[in-house]
């Protein structure tokens, strides 16, 4: 029965043949890239390394809870709220953010039904 032809790694400088994309040892190298940097469940990898600076400038901008405001409240804003979550499309534009104090973002992610 015939095989398929081998191919080199796919890896940078790596002169193995695979019938695959990477030979055993970098198949290994880059799965563990992939779970260390693309599977990471912290905000940074959640929200993209921008993001931090993204809602510092957006928090400057709108210091105080939004939601407050509409009821004619003063509370500093504590929490950067995406309108469309992140998970479903939503942007980083400010058009899609949102400047919140906690207990208006709790209730807001509770009346979405999140956690
Ligand atoms: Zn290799
Ligand atoms: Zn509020
Ligand atoms: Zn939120």
């Amino acid at each position: 029965m015939p095989r398929s032809p081998k191919k080199p790694c796919a890896y940078p400088g790596c002169p193995r043949l695979t019938d695959r994309r990477f030979c055993p040892e970098h198949e290994k190298l880059d799965r563990d890239r992939y779970n260390k940097y693309e599977r990471s469940p912290d905000v940074n990898r959640k929200y993209g390394r921008a993001w931090k600076r993204i809602r510092d400038r957006y928090a400057a901008a709108h210091p105080l809870c939004e939601q407050c405001l509409k009821e004619g409240r003063l509370t500093p804003v504590e929490e950067v709220h995406h309108i469309l979550p992140i998970s479903q499309g939503g942007t980083h534009n400010a058009s899609n953010l949102m400047s919140l104090c906690q207990s208006c973002h709790t209730k807001i992610h509770h009346e979405l039904g999140d956690r």
